[in-house]
């Protein structure tokens, strides 16, 4: 068996550890005879796995105790509609921070359900940059101000936490979540779809500051209120009961490697050694500002557009997939999730390196 190096921006690779207990456990789940897939969600085996996911996801974010953290379906990009329908009717309208393609996304499929005012773009300059915090033209009757922690696309990131004061900060953190600390308490509610950093596609996690619930248009379908939810351990229907295991294991292990420092610690090795190649080369380019850089999704365009299929078919032979960049962007991006190891950094530096002493 040969596994690639998976730079894929989602559904991404998995901690093999993981997958391996998964494989082990498959037939048999602590000896209960059954796949955690066949079991019931109310069963006590399948209620201690949930229990168990929560409590160690509440631990790795430290995540205070007036936060729900809520284990839901519909992905983020569900999420861009039943945030509003849960919070925006508080004032009838919210603040949109535009950073990129996915915070874009969030901005249109709220105007659904409120007034949306996007007080800050860096559509101008090819979302490249944040915008600074002291030009956003932010309203205090907002009833939430939204951004996106990591745009997965572009490559940019959040490397400081907007301080929207009473205005609740709502984060799409689908592509950084688990990455990094953070100081949940900064934020009224973070969500995310799992298949970047914290397990398989199917499970949106939700983590809400208690007072916010309860807001609701009415034409929120239940199964998508955080109240219902949240009064229901996220049971109101039936949760994607094999990704939360499957969520619980990679948090398991993302303990075991020392938590949120070791994982950052983690994180910036492998980003900055593909960063400190790529401002050493003048064959690759990498467009975003310097302090707005990604940790996890590293866009690069070659010298010459016409060698990007003879790039990625070297990248190929050589074991490393899933590098060509998003089409709104063009050329590469290399994903470097928790996931992804050091050695699998080191292998496309390395690759790069050769390929630009060939055709550069
Ligand atoms: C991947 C991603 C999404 C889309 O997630 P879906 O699971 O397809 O809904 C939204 N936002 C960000 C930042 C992402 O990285």
């Amino acid at each position: 068996m040969t596994r690639v190096f998976n730079f894929s921006p989602g559904p991404a690779n998995l901690p093999e550890p993981v997958l391996r207990q998964a494989a082990e456990e498959m037939l048999d789940w602590h000896g209960t005879g059954m796949s955690v897939m066949e079991m019931s969600h109310r069963g006590k085996e399948f209620i201690a796995i949930h229990a168990e996911a929560e409590a160690d996801l509440r631990e790795l974010l430290a995540i205070p105790p007036n936060y729900k953290v809520l284990f839901m379906q519909g992905g983020a990009i569900g999420e861009n509609a039943i945030v509003p329908m849960n919070l925006i009717g508080r004032t009838g309208r919210a603040d949109y921070v535009v950073t990129g393609d996915w915070s874009k996304k969030s901005a249109k499929e709220a105007k659904t359900y409120g007034q949306v005012n996007v007080v800050a773009s860096g559509e101008e300059g090819k979302f490249t940059a944040i915008p600074a915090f002291n030009e956003w033209k932010l309203d205090p009757g907002a009833a939430y101000v939204h951004i996106c922690s990591n745009e997965t696309i572009g490559g940019v990131q959040y490397h400081w936490t907007p301080a929207t004061g009473d205005v609740p900060l709502v984060a799409d953190m689908s592509s950084d979540i688990l990455s990094r600390a953070i100081d949940v308490s900064k934020y009224g509610l973070i969500y995310g779809g799992a298949q970047k950093n914290m397990g398989p596609s199917g499970v949106t996690v939700v983590i809400v500051r208690e007072d916010l619930l309860g807001h609701a248009l009415p034409i929120t379908p239940t199964a998508f209120n955080y109240k219902t939810q949240a009064e229901a351990d996220s049971m109101y229907n039936t949760p994607p009961t094999y990704a939360i295991y499957i969520a619980g294991l990679v948090y398991k292990h993302v303990k075991a490697l020392g938590g949120m420092k070791a994982m950052e610690a983690h994180n910036k090795a492998k980003a900055a050694l593909l960063y400190d190649y790529l401002a050493a080369s003048s064959f690759y380019t990498n467009p975003v500002a310097l302090p707005d850089r990604s940790l996890m999704n590293v866009p690069f365009t070659l010298k010459d557009a016409a060698l990007d299929e003879p790039f990625l078919k070297g990248a190929q032979a050589r074991g490393m997939i899933q590098l060509k960049g998003h089409r709104s962007v063009g050329g590469m991006r290399a994903s470097i999730y928790n996931a992804m190891s050091m050695e699998g950094v080191q292998a496309l530096v390395a690759y790069m390196k050769e390929f630009e002493a060939q055709h550069g």
